[in-house]
């Protein structure tokens, strides 16, 4: 089955995908999907749970070697030997987004054990919501700190390496919230926003490097993220509107699809939602 029918099937639906073809694609055909990830080196923000965990095992199953960062490094280096012992290569670097020189830390790790950086992929990220009136600034800090600086360091710590290599793919994780505010999410919605800009102009900046770029935008996807917000009435609500979240798989089979394009196609926005998600 081709990649986009392989989409339309799944339960979830894909409701905005922007392509851009330089030249149209003499390939077609699903075999593409693996022979564009086999071998690529792939650094993944957040991959202790989540989004990121899932990521790493679709990719490091389909043959990508993948660098995992995270704090939490006992689930990361767990996971990496896990990867590593189902015969693919795997590499765990201790990484707070937040520290720009932590964020070189593990790009330059990528490079000096792979050679090379094929895919950055700027996932890490938090959500605790509140209204504004309830004044929670340490929480502003943070959910501005890891969800659009931490993006930026990523950038940063790869952009170099793949304008010098005149290839790479830029993945940025925005959100629903990236399209819609909602009472108690306008600063996690404004960081997802911002997201959604920046990969924007990174796509226009990086065109004649050669460099991909895609931003995805998933909704109700169930991970530990429900688990950011402080508050606890509105932990509660988070949590309901999170019963019809599907599962982390989704995200990874996105990121695989961007990936797994002809190297002249460049997939730079996917929108997905559970079907049953109204917002
Ligand atoms: P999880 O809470 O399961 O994962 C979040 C990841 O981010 C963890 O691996 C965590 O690792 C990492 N992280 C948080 N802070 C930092 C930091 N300072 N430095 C490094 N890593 C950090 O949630 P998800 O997997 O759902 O979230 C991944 C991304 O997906 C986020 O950007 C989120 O906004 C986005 N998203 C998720 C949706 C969902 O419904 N799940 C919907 C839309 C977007 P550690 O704590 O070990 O550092």
């Amino acid at each position: 089955m081709a990649p986009a029918a392989e989409l339309a099937s799944s339960f979830f639906h894909y409701q905005r995908i922007l392509i851009s073809f330089s030249k149209p694609s003499r390939q077609a055909g699903v075999k593409i999907m693996s022979k564009n990830i086999e071998g690529k080196v792939v650094v993944i923000t957040g991959a202790s749970s989540g989004l990121g965990e899932a990521t790493a095992r679709l990719l490091s199953a389909q043959g990508a070697s993948v660098v995992l960062g995270a704090r939490r490094v006992d689930r990361i280096q767990s996971l990496a030997d896990e990867l590593t012992g189902s015969g693919g290569k795997a590499l765990a670097i201790p990484t707070d987004v937040t520290h720009y020189d932590q964020v070189k830390r593990l790009v330059d790790a990528a490079v000096q054990t792979y050679g090379r950086v094929d895919v950055m992929i700027n996932n890490a990220g938090l959500m605790p919501h509140s209204p504004l009136e309830r004044l929670k600034i340490d929480d502003w800090n943070r959910t501005i700190d890891v969800n659009i600086k931490g993006m930026l360091y990523g950038i940063a710590a790869a952009l170099p390496y793949m304008k010098q290599q005149q290839a790479g793919h830029i993945i940025n994780v925005s959100s629903v919230a990236g399209h819609k505010v909602r009472p108690s999410s306008a600063v996690y919605a404004a960081t997802k926003a911002a997201v959604l800009v920046i990969s924007e102009g990174l796509r226009q900046e990086v065109k004649p490097y050669n460099i991909r770029t895609t931003v995805i935008s998933p909704g109700a996807v169930a991970t530990e993220l429900p688990n950011s917000v402080t508050e606890p009435d509105i932990a509660e609500n988070v949590r309901k509107s999170y019963e019809i979240a599907i599962p982390a798989e989704s995200f990874a089979r996105a990121v695989a699809f961007a990936m797994s394009q002809p190297e002249e196609v460049d997939v730079n926005e996917i929108l997905f939602r559970p079907t049953r998600q109204e917002l």
